[in-house]
């Protein structure tokens, strides 16, 4: 996940990215990801700029049932390698690294995309039922007895 710049031609190159990242994310969340994808960068005057959209996979824990799962996700890349600091330069929403030559080390910019991508629910597939609330059961797997529980008669009619 580098980039050499003296090697970087000029005009549009791919930079090919496959490779697993530390994500660091807690509560359930992907601790690693395996990232794939082709970027495409582009060699203009002083700066390089590194675009595409990556192909992301982790083991995360459902947000409903709490079952480990494959989640996919993807994450649009926009890097900005500028060789020169122009003070004068607005670079909006772009992750901006400053560096003139040499390896350039990616792998921190990507992972704050990687993670920018990462799916607000995640869950281990769409209709998940989830677990119920009383007594913790996957209700996937079958409804629970606790929705067959009568109340208790002596708590009616009380006000
Ligand atoms: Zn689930
Ligand atoms: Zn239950």
């Amino acid at each position: 996940m580098k980039l050499d710049l003296d090697r970087q031609g000029d005009g549009r190159s791919e930079l090919v990215i496959d490779g697993v990242l530390d994500l660091g994310l807690s509560e359930g969340r992907a601790t690693q990801a395996k990232v794939r994808g082709t970027l495409l960068v582009d060699n203009i005057q002083s700066r390089f700029v590194i675009t595409g959209v990556l192909s992301v996979s982790g083991r995360a824990e459902c947000g409903r049932c709490l079952t480990e799962f494959d989640l996919f996700w993807d994450a649009s890349v926009e890097i900005t390698i500028l060789r020169r600091v122009d003070p004068d330069e607005t670079e909006g929403q772009s992750l901006v690294l400053h560096q003139a030559t040499g390896e350039v080390d990616l792998m921190g910019s990507l992972r704050e995309c990687v993670i920018l991508g990462y799916p607000q629910l995640s869950v281990c597939r769409e209709d998940c039922k989830g677990l119920c609330a009383q007594c913790g059961a996957d209700l996937n797997e079958g409804i629970c007895n606790c929705t067959e529980v009568e109340v208790d008669p002596r708590w009616e009619g009380l006000p």
